[in-house]
């Protein structure tokens, strides 16, 4: 909601800047499902990294390309348990490698918003959740370019994946697969979400990875330990992602990590029909995914009018649970911080540049005075343990933080 009349540019946070990216990239991410597990950028999948590895031993053994029965038996396996028919045969190309490589770094260059992703880059920096003196645009594409494995390219209806990795390219594959089969039945596309100054396009890109994950496990489920082991092996064997900041990775897993879960909760609700209403009534904020809330009830978010900045406004938008909690983390303790975030109700933050600091305003309000007194105490620590400034004060019933860096 803009109070002060329309702003010039609507910014976005980082998550929801690429989230464009993700709803057509299938990536495959260092981050696991439990979200308890420290997300640690130069650490590949911790599940794969038992022992020495030498990954390519098993990677070069595989065929480059799967053989079209494999390929219906995979597209027969996502209809299955997606409970949706194809209306066309997807399209499915399996490249090589350094083929794979090329087609995606030309998807990149036209799907990357780099002035979005200048803006998300800014209020990490200025909450603290990014080195003052680290880029994230050129590390964030080195980061797609050596973990996506497959993507579904939604303009030319294609699901795009790099083969030879046996299981580990099937379960890809049928990721990708799920996407394409979704956006026959769906609308996929993230546009209408983009002035949105709330986190929908966030939520909704939790549902349609989440949905994702959800047959991509089911795959993996049936797989043989041989073949577990194989396909683990393949991850293992990925180049290390470059280092960016821990928040900024649990943003960007953020879809998969936790829409996964919330996914899980959805089917366990009511089967793929709640998948589908997912998809038609998404969630409008990252509190609802975490909390696993069920479709259709409206989060009572509070609507909070945008608070003054101290100099010429840079942006505006809302921070949402997720990177409260992310702010949270820098003071307490990674469970404390998820549970007071979770006492979220709404929020509303202004942006502006000061010499050569930037600087973030964030008007929070919680679900109860409790809550609000404990946000506050909380935010205090987080204040206290900052380089750079930051300050914490109660206005009314509003939680006011700013922070400088
Ligand atoms: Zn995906």
């Amino acid at each position: 909601v803009s109070m002060n009349g329309s702003p010039q540019n609507p910014r976005r946070l980082l998550g929801l800047a690429i989230a464009a990216l993700l709803v057509a990239a299938g990536m495959w991410l260092v981050y696991r499902s439990s979200t308890d597990d420290p997300v640690v950028a130069p650490t590949p999948d911790p599940t794969a990294t038992t022992g020495a590895v030498v990954a390519d031993t098993t990677a070069t053994t595989a065929a480059v390309s799967l053989d079209a029965g494999r390929v219906a038996e995979l597209v027969a396996f996502v209809e299955a348990t997606r409970n949706l028919t194809f209306t066309e045969e997807p399209e499915v190309e399996i490249m090589a490698a350094d083929e794979f490589g090329a087609e995606l770094a030309g998807f990149l260059d036209t799907e990357l918003d780099s002035s979005a992703i200048t803006e998300s880059e800014d209020v990490y920096r200025a909450l603290a959740l990014s080195p003052t003196d680290q880029e994230i645009e050129p590390l964030l594409r080195e980061f797609l370019l050596r973990r996506t494995l497959g993507y579904y390219d939604n303009e030319s209806a294609t699901v795009r994946v790099r083969g030879g990795l046996g299981p580990l390219t099937e379960s890809v594959l049928v990721h990708e697969l799920t996407h394409a089969l979704e956006s026959e039945y769906f609308d996929l596309d993230s546009d209408r979400f983009s002035e949105r100054e709330d986190e929908s396009l966030l939520a909704f890109q939790a549902v349609v990875e989440g949905n994702a994950a959800f047959v991509e496990a089911a795959f993996v489920e049936q797989l043989s330990e041989a073949e577990k082991t194989e396909r683990q092996l393949g991850q293992a064997g990925l180049v290390a992602p470059p280092p960016l900041s821990g928040p900024v990775l649990v943003t960007l897993a953020f879809p998969y990590s936790e829409g996964s879960v919330y996914v899980d909760g959805l089917f366990a609700a009511g089967g793929t029909d709640m998948l589908d209403l997912a998809l038609t009534n998404p969630p409008r904020t990252s509190e609802q995914i975490s909390e696993g809330q069920a479709i259709g009830l409206e989060d009572a978010v509070s609507e909070v009018r945008f608070p003054p900045a101290d100099d010429v406004e840079m942006s505006r938008g809302v921070l949402g649970s997720l990177t409260l909690r992310l702010v949270l983390e820098t003071a307490l303790p990674r469970a404390n911080a998820r549970e007071l975030s979770l006492e979220w109700s709404g929020d509303a933050f202004v942006s502006w540049r000061e010499q050569t600091a930037v600087c973030v305003r964030a008007d929070i309000v919680a679900e109860s005075p409790a809550a609000q007194e404990r946000m506050l105490i909380a935010l205090t620590e987080v204040a206290k343990a900052r380089v750079g400034t930051a300050d914490v004060v109660a206005v009314d019933d509003l939680v006011r933080f700013t922070s400088c860096a």
